[in-house]
């Protein structure tokens, strides 16, 4: 059958209902986008769903669909590096200090509120519908009816309590962490920035793992302030840390919680974190709030028993801390299309579920061992105590764990502590044992020079 007057209907445009619109668009299909609100306040009167950086994999996804991934348009991000502390405000141990490339990609952090925006413009300009209106189950009734193919993409919230849980797939019954995201100016990209991690200075994400949760900054592209930085940091459940993030009420607030943080745990970047300055023009450069890791069937149906699918985060939603959830979204959103068009018939209960299996089995499943494993989920805690420890004694395995943040499939073949040494012997080249008998506590970091460097000049 030839895609000419197929059509879908996709229900919410986040950055992966957009995404998938254009390219909907893009293999033929006549595409009807309706989002609760308009481009204007899509772009203006929201925060970012979260950072929504891209590692490599997903790029291609998105570049398949025919958007553009920003590539360079946004700061050059190379690569990532880590450190762990252990212990309480100013009395902790200097662990784990490791910085690596990522292999053969480069990281792209934009606002997803600029990608939302530029790929209306472009789905509109090449002739797709875009209604504004809140659309609730009774609305989707009638959708789903009058559509081939009706996605249901309002995020974690909005429509997707339609579709059930995947018990199975989904461990955790609350948050893992409070998150909190703040996008700052004031701070380049240049090679004094967080020279003291790493030779590639500010083209390097930074971050921190400490008791009580995590911190990270990286590159991005703001909306309004271009060329910028984005913190995100992660709290653990009851934690002080936690009580600190939820008391944020706006980006000056997070602001101060964000220094106060490094001031406490991550004294070594303080520098670069006091250069940083709240975004005027952006109220909403800021986002407080929790992720309970689900998956969904997606596979859902309306009362009148149209047929329904879930996408992107409505489909999946993660806890951040691997950046999974947008590029999931891609990459599923990538996958339908390239289904849809080569499929011959209707879309009915066994093409979405088979076209959501194979995404589940190729991605989802990795990706959430992949973010538990960050997590240092109990479960898993065998599983990190060995890996870390490899990275940041071998380059190679160190540059191959943040590789995971592109294609997590590796993770897969871990279903012991031997089976991650047998990876991590795999991946170096050289004995896992061998590598982790050399492993010592860092003691100290060294620490930005950041001031120093700034008052010779
Ligand atoms: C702090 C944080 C950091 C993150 N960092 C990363 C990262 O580095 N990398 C990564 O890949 N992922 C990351 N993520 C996840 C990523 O941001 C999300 O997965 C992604 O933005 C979700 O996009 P979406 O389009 O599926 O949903 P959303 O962005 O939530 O979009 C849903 C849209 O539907 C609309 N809508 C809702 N209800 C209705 C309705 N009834 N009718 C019509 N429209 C409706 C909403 O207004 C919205 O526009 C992060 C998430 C968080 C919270």
């Amino acid at each position: 059958m030839s895609s000419t007057n197929r059509s879908v209907a996709i229900i919410g445009a986040g950055q992966t209902g957009i995404s998938a619109a254009v390219g909907f668009l893009n293999a033929g299909f006549d595409v009807t986008v309706y989002s609760d609100r308009d481009q204007a306040g899509l772009f203006r009167d929201v925060s970012a769903t979260g950072t929504a950086v891209t590692f490599g994999l997903s790029q291609e996804s998105e570049a398949a669909l025919g958007v553009d991934t920003f590539a360079g348009r946004a700061p050059q991000v190379t690569g990532i590096s880590a450190r762990t502390i252990t212990g309480s405000g100013h009395d902790y141990t200097e662990l784990l200090d490791f910085d690596a490339d990522f292999p053969g990609f480069e990281a792209i952090g934009v606002d997803t509120r600029l990608k939302v925006d530029e790929r209306i413009t472009q789905f509109q300009d090449k002739g797709g519908t875009f209604l504004v209106e809140e659309v609730d189950p009774d609305r989707l009734d009638t959708i789903a009816g009058q559509h081939d193919l009706t996605l249901v993409a309002t995020g974690k919230g909005g429509l997707s309590t339609l579709f059930s849980v995947d018990e199975a797939r989904s461990p955790y019954k609350s948050p893992q962490r409070s998150v909190l995201l703040l996008t700052v100016e004031g701070l380049d990209h240049g090679p004094d920035v967080f020279a003291h991690r790493s030779a590639a200075g500010g083209k390097h994400q930074a971050f921190n793992f400490a008791d009580q949760g995590e911190g990270w900054w990286g590159p991005y592209l703001h909306k309004d302030a271009g060329p910028s930085w984005s913190f995100l940091g992660w709290a653990q459940p009851g934690s002080e840390w936690e009580r600190r993030f939820q008391s944020v009420t706006d980006a000056h607030s997070a602001h101060k919680v964000v220094i106060d943080l490094h001031r406490e745990y991550f004294d070594w970047d303080l520098p670069e974190v006091l250069r940083t300055r709240v975004i005027a023009e952006d109220p909403h450069s800021w986002l407080q709030g929790a992720v309970t890791p689900t998956v969904r069937n997606a596979l859902g149906h309306t009362a009148s028993g149209h047929r329904i699918t879930a996408l992107g985060d409505t489909a999946v939603a993660y806890d951040p801390i691997t950046g999974q959830g947008a590029q999931s979204g891609f990459i599923q959103a990538a996958g339908l299309v390239a289904a849809a068009k080569d499929h011959q018939g209707e879309f009915d209960d066994v093409w979405i579920t088979e076209t959501y299996n194979k995404f589940l089995t190729s991605r989802v499943d990795a990706a959430n061992l992949a973010t538990r494993i960050f997590l240092r989920d109990p479960v898993f805690a065998d599983y990190a105590s060995v890996l870390f420890p490899a990275a940041a004694t071998n380059p190679k395995f160190g540059a191959a764990l943040f590789g995971l943040l592109s294609d997590p499939s590796p993770v897969l073949s871990i279903n012991s502590v031997d089976d991650a040494k047998s990876l991590i012997t795999a991946v170096a080249g050289e004995d896992a044992d061998s590598i982790l008998a050399k492993f010592a506590p860092v003691g100290r970091f060294s620490r930005s020079e950041l001031d120093a460097l700034a008052s010779a000049i």
